[in-house]
Order: structure tokens, then C-alpha cells, then sequence
């Protein structure tokens, strides 16, 4: 590996990374993956237990788009495994209610439950809709609500509260990125990969290789070497590898400060860098039913919003006092030829609140975690802690760790890191970021479709400077 020259290295192999390594090679370019876990996917993973548990960490949901991406950036094989959920749940002090969650039921539920007028509905969806990246950013989340449904509380967090799981978002944030999110949602609902993240990995691995991608794990980057403003290879373990470009799928922030060095850019480019907020991380608690036993797909749904906070507030999401989880519940069709049962419940959090507990505290604090989902969970499991075989959490050091994401992010950076993400090559020629950034390219879909886009921008570098 070390040896060769490559004509692009893409340092991380998060869904964005895989993609763009994929779409690249496709289009003929000597293509390097360099990973530093052992295991490729980011935080599209998934990890393995005694007697034969396994979890998946971030196959939850997903827009149908990932269907379309996939067959045109992997393959047909991806792209035919994945599949809808068709029950989602909410329950929280304002509602409970189960959901297909795409447009026309969320209409009916709108005109039906909350009885809201049709024109008022139609006129929420047409606008959200609407709102492309090249909208004017200025109209926060809160306003567009606010707009529509003045003093709704409850009619915004059913508009919100999944939104807010699935990218971190905030009333706070511009209402594009919500706009863009929640229409991609509604559109058809909310999909999965049926035969876990495993699964979906090892495919897309397949694929790599097929196309001639040279794979290396446990290879992580220490820098991005640098002369004359022109990306020249990168660093890893002492060792200087040659490249024309370097795509970087790891956090924006580590990729700037970290790999490239500030000294390589412009002053205002570092200003605007430094600006860039870190979205939230996340925690979770795994939980795996033991052989034999069963949950109710009837009563538990495939994805269950559930809530005790009095009405829907972005910090008491994030707070360490946890009211609100989101639950997967996992049956053997997620897996068609086994035949467990999983729950993950997933909350947001801040990296600060678990990163600076001494480590009796912290591990006393995931213990309490795990305890307090068990409760949780017993009012729609109610022989949850008889039929419980396996129980682990993980907090946003646990995701710091696995990924080296600032803080943990979940989801990268907020809005602004967009911008800063498209300008890299302006500022050293022949270095590209794709990763989650700005809400809207953060995900799955958001990861996948951010790699192909930036591809596409490397493959036009490499046809200018043919012979560089
Ligand atoms: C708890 C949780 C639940 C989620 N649930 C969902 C969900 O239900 N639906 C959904 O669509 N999205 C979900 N997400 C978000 C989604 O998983 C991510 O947005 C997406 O997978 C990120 O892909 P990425 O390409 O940005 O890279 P990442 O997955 O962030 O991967 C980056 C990769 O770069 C590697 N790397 C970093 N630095 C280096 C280096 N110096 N050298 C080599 N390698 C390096 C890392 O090890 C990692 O493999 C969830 C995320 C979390 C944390």
C-alpha cells in the first residue's frame, strides 16, 4: 500500500467515504480507503454479543431516497434489500398514535386528530417541500411553525420530535434544514435495510473490491501533506503515501485543524471554520431479548417516539435527566433467518455531560442509563427485565472513540459546516471533505448522496489536471 500512488485517498469510511471511494473507482481513478477501525461503515455499524446477539447502532430509519442512491451509486442487490417500516409510534403526555408516517397519513392525522383545516395542511407540506440549498437560510424552524401553527405545541412535536432524532436539528435551525428533511420523509415513509448493517457493509465491500478499490482498516491518518496549496498525499503510521486529491470523511473540524493544519489556509477561512458548531452525539442502550422470547410487533410498533416531558423542548432532548427515547424495535424480519428480538432506545446528549465524569462516575452512569430504559421500556414491555438477556450503553465518548468525531457529533456539524466543507478546495487544491455536515447531508441518505456529490467534483479535479 504505502509504496504505490494513488490518484485519491479517502481518509475514513463512513457511508459518505464508501460511496465516493465506490463512485470514483467506478469512473476509472486509482482509489485508496483508508480506515482507522478495523471495521469499515462509520457509524454504520454494528457490533456482535455472547450467544449470537447482535446490534445494529444507527439502522433506525431512513427517507425512500436511499433506495434511488443506491441503486445508482452500489448496486441493485443494496438497493432491493431495503424496505419500509410501517408502524411508526408516538407516546408522549400531549398524543399517542401509530403512523405510517408520510403524507397523506400525517394529513389525516393533522385534519382528522388535530383537527387543523385541510388548506392550512397542504399549504405546511407544499412549503416544506419547496425549500431547496439555495433558499435563503434566514427563516429558523421556529418561525416557519410559528407561521403555521401558532401556539400548536402539540402539532410541532409531531412535526418535530422525529426530525430532531434524526439530525439533531433544532427550532433554533434554519427551517430548510427542516424542510428538506421532513419532506424527504414524507414522501413515503420511514425505510430500513432488511438483513442489518452487517450485511449492507459486507455488500458494499464486495463492491469496492469488484471495482478495484484498495482497502486498507486499522489505517488511521495523521496528516494530509501539503505544498504549494496542492494536496500531495497523506500520513499514516510515519509513513507518506502519494495522492493527487484526498477526500476526507472525517469530521470537518478534525479534517481543518487536525490532518490539514490551520497554517494551510486563509485567516478568514479559519474564522469561519472556527464558527462551525459540532452537531450533538447520542446515547443508547442495547437491548437484546433472550432465545425464545418474543415482543409485540403490535403493541411496540418498528419505531416508538416516546416521551414524558410535558411538550416538545430542544434541551430537555439533550438533557443527562433523559425523558424523552426513541425506540427500534428489531424482530427477525430485520434479519429474515434468525429469530431474535432487540430493542435500542436512542436519546440526544452532550458530549460535556458524560466527557468529564471521573470513570467510577461514568460507569456507575451508564449502569443508572441502563436501569432507567429498562423502567421505561416496561410500559409497553412489561416483562421486559424477566425476558432480557443482554444489556450495554453507549455515550458520546463511546462515539468520540468509535468515530473520532469532535464531541462525539452524531451528525457532524450544524448548518454552516456546509459552506465551510464546499470551500476546501478553494482554499488548497485537491482536498475535499464529504461527511455529515449541515443537518441536511447527515444520515444515511445525507452521507450517501454528500459522497456521490463530491465525487463528482474530485472527478472533474483529476480531468483538469490530467497531467499534474
Ligand atoms: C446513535 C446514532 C443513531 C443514528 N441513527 C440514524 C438513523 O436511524 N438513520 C440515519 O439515517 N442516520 C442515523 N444516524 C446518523 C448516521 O449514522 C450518520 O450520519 C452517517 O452514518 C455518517 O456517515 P459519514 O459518512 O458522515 O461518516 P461517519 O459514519 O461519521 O464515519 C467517519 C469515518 O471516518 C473514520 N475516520 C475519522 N478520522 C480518521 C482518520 N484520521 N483516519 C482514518 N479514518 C478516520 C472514522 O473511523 C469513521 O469510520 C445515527 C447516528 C448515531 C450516532
Amino acid at each position: 500500500m504505502a509504496s504505490s500512488h494513488y490518484d485519491i485517498i479517502i481518509i475514513g469510511s463512513g457511508l459518505a467515504g464508501l460511496t465516493a471511494a465506490n463512485v470514483l473507482a467506478k469512473a476509472g481513478h486509482k482509489v485508496l480507503l483508508l480506515e482507522r477501525h478495523f471495521k469499515l461503515g462509520g457509524l454504520a455499524t454494528w457490533f456482535n454479543r455472547r450467544r449470537g446477539c447482535i446490534f445494529d447502532v444507527s439502522l433506525h430509519g431512513f427517507p425512500v431516497g436511499m433506495i434511488k442512491s443506491c441503486r445508482r451509486y452500489w448496486n441493485d442487490e443494496i438497493a432491493s434489500r431495503i424496505v419500509q417500516l410501517e408502524r411508526i409510534k408516538f407516546d408522549n403526555p400531549q398524543f399517542s398514535l401509530t403512523t405510517t408516517f408520510n403524507r397523506d397519513d400525517f394529513t389525516r392525522l393533522l385534519i382528522n386528530d388535530f383537527h387543523l383545516k385541510e388548506p392550512q395542511v397542504k399549504e405546511f407540506f407544499d412549503t416544506a417541500r419547496s425549500m431547496t440549498h439555495i433558499d435563503n437560510a434566514s427563516m429558523t424552524t421556529k418561525e416557519l411553525f410559528d407561521k403555521f401553527f401558532s401556539g400548536r405545541e402539540d402539532v410541532v412535536r409531531l412535526l418535530m420530535e422525529p426530525i430532531t432524532y434524526a439530525n439533531g436539528s433544532t427550532l433554533e435551525d434554519p427551517a430548510l434544514t427542516y424542510g428538506i428533511v421532513f419532506s424527504n420523509f414524507m414522501s413515503k415513509g420511514v425505510f430500513t435495510f432488511q438483513g442489518g448493517t452487517d450485511l449492507l457493509i459486507k455488500l458494499m465491500r464486495e463492491e469496492l473490491e469488484r471495482n478495484g478499490v484498495v482497502i486498507q482498516t486499522r489505517a488511521d491518518v495523521q496528516k494530509i501533506t501539503i505544498q504549494n496549496n496542492r494536496v500531495t498525499g497523506v500520513v499514516v503510521d510515519g509513513l507518506e503515501i502519494p495522492a493527487k486529491a484526498a477526500l476526507s470523511n472525517a469530521n470537518l473540524k478534525a479534517t481543518i485543524f487536525d490532518l490539514a493544519g490551520r497554517e494551510n489556509f486563509s485567516p478568514d477561512f479559519i474564522a469561519e471554520a472556527e464558527a462551525v458548531r459540532i452537531n450533538n452525539s447520542s446515547t443508547q442502550v442495547y437491548i437484546a431479548i433472550k432465545q425464545g422470547e418474543t415482543l409485540d410487533e403490535e403493541t411496540c410498533g418498528d419505531l416508538l417516539f416516546s416521551s414524558t416531558a410535558p411538550a416538545f423542548r430542544t434541551e430537555l432532548l439533550l438533557s443527562r435527566n433523559v425523558t424523552s427515547r426513541t425506540y427500534s424495535f428489531y424482530y427477525p424480519k430485520t434479519r429474515p433467518g434468525t429469530d431474535r428480538y432487540y430493542v435500542v432506545a436512542s436519546a440526544n446528549a452532550n458530549y460535556g455531560d458524560w466527557a468529564n465524569l471521573p470513570r467510577s462516575d461514568y460507569e456507575k452512569s451508564k449502569q443508572d442509563l441502563i436501569e432507567e430504559t429498562l423502567t421505561a421500556l416496561e410500559k409497553y414491555v412489561p416483562n421486559i427485565r424477566e425476558i432480557v438477556d443482554h444489556t450495554e450503553a453507549a455515550t458520546p465518548v463511546t462515539f468520540k472513540n468509535y468515530t473520532a468525531h469532535w464531541d462525539g457529533a452524531s451528525f457532524g456539524t450544524k448548518y454552516e459546516g456546509l459552506a465551510v466543507s464546499r470551500n476546501l478546495p478553494r482554499q488548497i487544491a485537491g482536498l475535499y471533505h464529504a461527511g455529515s455536515v449541515g443537518i441536511i447531508m447527515s444520515g444515511w441518505l445525507g452521507a450517501v448522496n454528500y459522497g456521490m456529490i463530491v465525487s463528482n467534483d474530485v472527478d472533474a479535479y483529476m480531468l483538469e489536471n490530467k497531467g499534474y
